[in-house]
Parts: structure tokens; C-alpha cells; sequence
């Protein structure tokens, strides 16, 4: 793309400030931390309820950004850039995209439906792709955000499109076809899923048809509602299992091995297709691409020979630990131009080490000749700061040249062979490869091997959660996200970043050495330690941790060490004991502490704090509110008399829902931002962020009669399939959720667990279970739910989370 912005500014109705007569870009972004934005992005300040890329601006300007699409000019960026005033960030960003998509006249596939959108653009893009140049969604790129995103990588050479658009409500298609606009349509299966959004099915599925409103044709399965839903200038193309009507009617399906055999019949002729999977879903995807490839005029031989590589597709990026304290960011199953982006923008924000490998593949189909695409791909690589790039492939070695300390292989083979000589160790390797090289081959090498149990944390969810809770603040509030106790057992450092991100005012932790290492792993966001002993107040000194002091003794020894060092205004927190009887000034020592501090300038009280106990129980209300009056009586008698102005703080999670009105100028969010609520109505407004799997090791079926595990716990009354997961109480499962407590999920539905819990592995029930071996197994998550398990086991969430242990490897994803 290359763009004046003089040309956008009528095309966004904006009004443009700044040197915008010469002005060109050739990128567009919305994302702060690219590492890829440059002074010829133009970038979008979006807001969301709670996150306001505004924020932003000033350090993009830093880094060279020159042009920004903004509701306003933030305070002293005026005349650093040049500014297009919108509106609406998001709408412009719309606009924009539909502008650009009109530049180009060629065929586009427009995907929608409730299920199987993704897929059948990843197969539709291998099966077509020999012979087109296909530009597609990235990922699952479909929203009203996403989509924008997508056809912005649109260049002359491309001859088929294929995007896909997702929608939760009315209204929001009209958009998404406004930029699409595609001129084949495809409704894959339309289920249930975001029903919230609609009034009822009928509505559900016009809202989906408006993305055909200009198509020449729209793919589907043959249903009633949509045969009368759908514009009768449209024409229809339709399948059915049911239904000879259809153009294509399927009347027999047969499965063995792994495959399914269906039978069709299609313009009076009967075929047959062999498709790699036997699951409804992947069955019914695997339709809607044989019906765009009739569409196309393919013959059945070449249909058939393409169709049975279809393979299992991965939508997301997972970050997972490997040899030698790398971590790997394993996309290995696409090698697109715009899905290294992507990737390359995942590897930047998960900032894990300064060292940073890129393992690549030849890439296919990017539209452009080889010369372009591969210095393309070098500038991409130098802007994402990489250390080293591992190509793999023909074509990418001929390209050697054009990398900045590149070694190149011909083949994957070529690569392991010399894989002992490479050194991976401390340092970030994304390994993104097309399906051909079989790069799952290198991450099974590069990967730490463990015992299959996962805790698996979403990064979008504690996004969303912490969001959430900031939505609920009065303006000028601060928040400090509480990541003691490795966030909660979910991964200190990992979220510390994403919060960094987020722009939170505090981090708290419990321990030195936890904020040690959050400062060792580049955070840069003030950390106040809740429980600092004395031996640790050199290290707190050195790495610029910021202690909480709770009593006389402590303050003294801070002191005397601080006045050794020399310090000046060292920022500390007084932490008042207003009822928790735990740590904390009492209300006789606060003269006392008011006299010391007095004319002090070696350390500086950066924040009063107190901890409520039970703010979440109402029963106890009038408890809380004395706790609260307490505070403020205390807080503001050393605010008073020392004459300074520090932040007061005093609600944790359930204080910010249930007293809203005394935040103060702080508050301490802990387990919320984790998924989990003490509160069952809030519950309901909160992500699930932890997902702790694993997998069935063995499968058996034992008699009446005979029993399960240590000390014949269960007794069989009937015959009963048992499935072994090899997780156990040194996972941090408590034995209590044993014996018919407890369950795990397995295929959406419960399996009981029989008997004792053993150290390492537990049993459970799936006689009603269609499962094998190597099945995935959810221990906790979204059912049962962490809050559902501690009920039953008599405690509380914190204790279930925080009991994870650290052998259980955690893995990050988006
Ligand atoms: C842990 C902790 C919090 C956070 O509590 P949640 O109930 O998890 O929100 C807040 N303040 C202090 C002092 C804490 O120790």
C-alpha cells in the first residue's frame, strides 16, 4: 500500500493538522507495541470501553510514528505529527478499509456462519492456492476490527480473496460487507453459538445474509429458513444430507479408519470423495469447500487428490517452554507474509528474552516475485529486533543474503541434523513454518519435556477481567494488580507484562525476591512488597522495590539502612491495621510513627494502606464500614500532620464491588483479574483465565466386584470403564476431591472420580464416555469451575489456584 494521507483525509469527512501535504503511508495499525509500526504507519487510536490507545500516542511519536487517526490531540503532541480528527477511531478505520478494498477488482469469497468459519478458509486457501494468489483473513481475523485488518494486505498481484466476518449482534454485517464485499458467498454451519446477540434464529441468520447482499452466488446448506431469507436476486448453491432438492445431495456417508466416504450426486452424475476426518463438523466444512471447488469447475479427480491432505487447523499462537530456558512461540503450521506479522507482533509483546530467533520457511503465495517478498520479510525481521533467522527451504536460501545472521538449511531434515550445533538457549524462537516442511518436527525437538498437565492461562481474559474492574473506577483512580504468590499460581511474570501493558499504576507482591525477579524480567511498573523482612531491605534498596512498612521495629530498620545508603524520598507505604489483625500500625503507634517521620526526607510515604477482612460478606458490613472510617480517621491524621500526599488505598476485589464509594485514590485488585469472583452474580461478568489439562494415559474396563486404586476406595457395582490422567495430589489436586467428590471434564461431559486420589495420577469413571486414550482431560476451568471446586472442598478459590504446582508447566496464549 502506498497512500497519501492528503487522499484519506475525504474519505474519513477528518480534519487533518499537522504537515499532511507530503505525507504517504504504507501500513495501517491499531496495535501500540508493534514493533512494526514506522513513520509510514498510519495508526488508529481505538477505544474500548476501558483501554484508550490515546494513551499511547505520545511514545509512538517517540518511536518515529508520524500519522494518527484520533478523536483529539493529546496534551502536548500537537505539532509533533500529523493528526486526522475523526469522530469515530473505529468507523474511520471501517471507512478506510471499505476505500482501499474498492481499489481492487478481483474475485472474494465471503465466509460467515456460527461454526467453521476459520476452517473452511484455511482448506479453501489450500485447495485453491495452486492456482491462485490467494489473500486471506489471518487467523481468526473476522471482527469489526479484524476484518479492516485483513484487507489491508491486500496488493495488485492477488487474484482471489477469502475473509471471513463474525458477528454478535444486529446491525454489525452491514460494515463488515461494506468492506469484504464478496462476490461468492459461503454460510458454513450455523449453530447456536452468540445467540445472546439475537432475538431469535430467523433474526440470526439475516443478519449473516446481508454479507451476500451483492454476491452472485451464496453456498449453503439447503434449509428452509434460509431459502426464504435469502434475496431472490441471489442465486443459491446448495448441499443437503436430506434433501435431493439440492443441487448437491449427499446420500450416503461412510466411515473407516479415519476417513469418511461420502456419495453425491451433483448435476445427475454420482461421485464419490474420500475426506480425512470423521467428525460431523470437519464432515460438514469439508462440504462447503467441495462445493466451492464445483463452483470453480474442478474435476473430481483433482477434488479428491487435494481434498484428502486436508489437515486439522490451529488458530492460535501458543507460547510453550522449551530446552534450555528458551520459549518457543510455536506457529508451525502457516507461513503467510501477513501471518508472520502477526506472529512477529506476539513475539515482541511476549518481551520473554533480549535474544530472539525466527525459525522460516520458504513462503508461498504472497502475491509478490520472490526478490520482493523476501526483502520484504528481511526489513520485517530488523524492525522485530531479531537476533538470529533460521531459513529452511530452497527458496529462502537462495535469499540468504538478504538477512541479517541468517543460516539457511534446504530442508527440515538438513536443520536436524545440524540441530546440536545451533545453541538454542535464554532466548525467545518463534518457529513458523508452511504444512510441507513439517515444522511440528522442531518443536518436539526444541520443546522442554514434561508430562502432558498444562495449565493453560488466556491472556484475553485477564485483558477482559481487568477491564472489567477498571470500568468500575471513578476517574483519577489508581489500580495495583496484586501477582503475589506467582499471580495467583497463574505465572508471574507473563501477566506482570500484559499488565505493564495495560498501563496498571502498581504491581504488589508478597515477597522480595518475587519482585526481584519481575524487575529481572524487564518490568519497569513500581512494585510495592507487602511483606518485606528486614534481611531483604538491601536487595528491596537495590532494585528499586518499594517496601511496605507495618509497624515501629520495621520503620527503624528500613531507616537506619536507608540513611546508611544515603537515600533521598526512597518511596515506602504505611500500612495501617484497621480490624485484619494481621500486619499493620495500630491506632497508639501512629504518633509515635508521625514523630519519627517528621522532617524525614531520606524515605518518602508514597501510599497509605489498610486490608479489609471480610469485604466479601455483607453480612459483615458494618464491620467493613468501621474498617473504613478507621482508615480514613488514621490516614488522615499522617496526612494532616506531616503535611503530605500520599495515595490511600484500602479495597481488594470484592471491596471494589461492594464499596465502591471507598476507593480513594487506589485500589488492589487480586483474584478478579484471575477469573474468579467471591461474588456468584459478578461471576457471571468475569472470563475464565486458567484452564489446568491433561490427557488419558490408559483406558480399561473392570467387573462388578472388583476395585480402583490405593486401599480399594471404589468398588465396582457394575461393569465400569476407567480412564488413568496422570495428575495427582503433588500437582496440587487435594485428596478431598477424590472418592465420588470430585469430577473432571472429559468431551464436555463429567467423569467422576473413583477412589483415592494417588500422588501423581487419578482415576475417573467415563463409562458413558465416548473417549480413547490421549483424549484431553479438563481438570478445572471452564466446568468445573475453580470457585465449584472449592465450595465443595470447604475452601477457598485462592487455595485451589495457589496450590498449582510449579511442576505443572503453564502456557500462554492469545
Ligand atoms: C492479596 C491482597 C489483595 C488482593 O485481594 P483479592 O481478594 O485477591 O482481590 C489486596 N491487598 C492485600 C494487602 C493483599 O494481601
Amino acid at each position: 500500500m502506498s497512500i497519501r494521507i492528503q487522499n484519506i483525509v475525504p474519505i474519513l469527512k477528518a480534519r487533518a493538522f499537522g504537515n499532511t501535504a507530503e505525507a504517504v503511508i504504507d501500513t495501517v495499525s491499531i496495535d501500540s507495541r508493534s514493533l512494526q509500526n514506522s513513520a509510514h504507519t498510519l495508526f488508529f487510536a481505538l477505544v474500548g470501553p476501558n483501554n484508550d490507545a490515546h494513551a499511547y500516542i505520545e511514545d509512538l511519536i517517540a518511536t518515529g510514528v508520524q500519522n494518527f487517526v484520533v478523536l483529539h490531540i493529546p496534551e502536548g503532541c500537537a505539532n509533533k505529527a500529523n493528526f486526522l480528527i475523526v469522530e469515530n477511531t473505529l468507523d474511520a478505520l471501517q471507512q478506510f478499509a471499505a476505500y482501499y478494498r474498492c481499489l481492487f477488482h478481483f474475485l472474494v469469497i465471503g465466509l460467515t456462519g456460527s461454526n467453521g468459519k476459520t476452517i473452511v478458509k484455511e482448506w479453501l486457501n489450500f485447495l485453491l492456492s495452486p492456482d491462485f494468489n490467494v489473500i486471506r483473513s489471518p487467523k481468526s481475523y473476522n471482527s469489526q476490527v479484524g476484518v479492516p485488518l485483513s484487507i489491508f494486505a491486500i496488493n495488485e498481484k492477488h487474484n482471489l480473496g477469502i475473509f471471513e466476518a463474525g458477528i454478535s449482534t444486529v446491525n454489525e454485517m452491514e460494515k463488515l460487507e461494506k468492506i469484504i464485499q464478496p462476490t461468492i458467498g459461503i454460510l458454513t454451519s450455523i449453530g447456536s453459538s452468540h445467540d445472546e446477540g439475537f432475538l431469535d434464529l430467523e433474526e440470526k441468520i439475516n443478519e449473516k445474509l446481508v454479507l451476500f447482499k451483492e454476491a452472485e452466488i451464496v453456498i449453503y446448506q439447503k434449509r428452509d429458513l434460509v431459502d426464504k431469507l435469502i434475496l431472490p436476486r441471489t442465486k443459491a448453491f446448495t448441499w443437503s444430507f436430506k434433501n435431493a432438492e439440492a443441487d448437491v445431495f449427499v446420500y450416503k456417508k461412510e466411515t473407516e479408519n479415519l476417513n469418511t466416504t461420502v456419495y453425491y450426486k451433483y448435476k445427475g452424475n454420482s461421485h464419490e470423495l474420500i475426506i480425512p476426518f470423521q467428525d460431523k463438523a470437519s464432515i460438514e466444512n469439508a462440504i462447503s469447500c467441495l462445493m466451492a471447488l464445483l463452483y470453480f469447475n474442478y474435476d473430481s479427480t483433482t477434488i479428491q487428490s487435494r481434498m484428502l491432505l486436508l489437515f486439522p487447523v490451529e488458530m492460535r499462537l501458543k507460547v510453550k517452554n522449551g530446552i534450555n530456558n528458551c520459549s518457543l512461540i510455536d506457529d508451525s503450521y502457516s507461513s503467510d507474509f501477513q501471518s508472520l506479522k502477526i506472529a512477529l507482533d506476539f513475539l515482541e509483546s511476549q518481551k520473554q528474552f533480549p535474544k530472539k530467533t525466527v525459525i522460516l520457511s520458504d513462503i508461498f503465495q504472497s502475491g509478490l516475485s520472490n526478490e520482493e517478498l523476501y526483502s520484504k520479510v528481511s526489513q520485517l525481521i530488523i524492525s522485530n529486533n531479531i537476533s538470529r533467522v533460521i531459513g529452511i527451504g530452497e527458496t529462502i536460501s537462495a535469499f540468504k543474503d538478504t538477512f541479517v545472521n541468517c543460516i539457511t538449511f534446504n530442508n527440515t531434515a538438513e536443520f536436524i541434523s545440524n540441530f546440536e550445533n545451533l545453541d538454542f538457549a535464554n532466548e525467545t524462537i518463534l518457529i513458523k513454518g508452511a504444512r510441507s516442511f513439517q515444522f511440528e518436527e522442531i518443536v518436539y525437538l526444541l520443546e522442554e519435556k514434561t508430562h502432558e498437565t498444562v495449565l493453560e492461562i488466556n491472556l484475553n481474559a485477564i485483558s477482559y477481567n481487568l477491564n472489567f474492574f477498571k470500568s468500575k473506577l471513578k476517574p483519577n483512580v489508581k489500580i495495583m494488580v496484586m501477582v503475589k504468590a506467582f499471580g495467583y499460581g497463574n505465572g508471574g511474570l507473563e501477566i506482570a507484562k500484559l499488565l505493564e501493558h495495560h498501563k496498571v499504576d502498581y504491581l504488589g507482591v508478597a515477597f522480595a525476591d518475587e519482585g526481584i525477579s519481575l524487575k529481572n524480567g524487564g518490568i519497569h511498573l513500581p512494585i510495592m512488597v507487602l511483606n518485606p523482612e528486614n534481611t531483604s531491605f538491601s536487595a528491596i534498596i537495590q532494585y528499586q522495590l518499594e517496601p511496605e512498612i507495618y509497624c515501629l521495629k520495621g520503620l527503624y530498620a528500613f531507616l537506619k539502612i536507608a540513611k546508611e545508603k544515603n537515600l533521598y524520598h526512597f518511596p515506602i507505604h504505611i500500612k495501617l491495621d484497621t480490624g485484619m489483625h494481621r500486619l499493620g500500625f495500630e491506632e497508639d503507634t501512629i504518633e509515635e510513627l508521625i514523630a519519627t517521620l517528621k522532617g524525614n526526607d531520606t524515605v518518602q510515604i508514597r501510599s497509605i494502606l489498610s486490608h479489609l477482612a471480610t469485604s466479601d460478606d455483607l453480612k459483615h458490613r458494618d464491620f467493613t464500614l468501621s474498617q473504613i472510617n478507621l482508615f480514613d480517621t488514621m490516614s488522615s491524621r499522617i496526612v494532616r500532620e506531616l503535611g503530605i500526599d500520599p495515595i490511600r488505598h484500602i479495597l481488594n476485589t470484592s471491596g471494589i464491588s461492594n464499596y465502591p464509594d471507598s476507593q480513594f485514590n487506589m485500589v488492589r485488585l487480586g483474584i478478579g483479574l484471575y477469573g474468579v469472583s467471591n461474588d456468584p452474580a459478578e461471576q457471571k461478568y468475569l472470563e475464565n483465565v486458567g484452564t489446568l489439562k491433561s490427557v488419558i494415559s490408559q483406558i480399561r474396563t473392570i467387573t462388578a466386584g472388583e476395585s480402583v486404586g490405593y486401599g480399594r476406595k471404589f468398588m465396582a457395582e457394575k461393569p465400569t470403564k476407567v480412564a488413568t490422567i496422570p495428575i495427582g495430589y503433588a500437582d496440587g489436586i487435594s485428596r478431598g476431591w477424590g472418592n465420588g467428590v470430585g469430577f473432571v471434564s472429559i468431551k464436555d461431559k463429567k467423569a467422576k472420580i473413583l477412589g483415592s486420589i494417588c500422588m501423581d495420577m487419578l482415576m475417573v469413571d467415563v463409562t458413558e464416555i465416548d473417549c480413547t486414550e490421549g483424549d484431553s482431560v479438563i481438570i478445572f476451568g471452564e466446568s468445573p469451575t475453580v470457585s465449584y471446586i472449592a465450595k465443595k472442598l470447604n475452601t477457598i478459590p485462592y487455595e485451589v489456584l495457589t496450590s498449582i504446582s510449579q511442576r505443572v508447566k503453564r502456557v500462554f496464549y492469545r
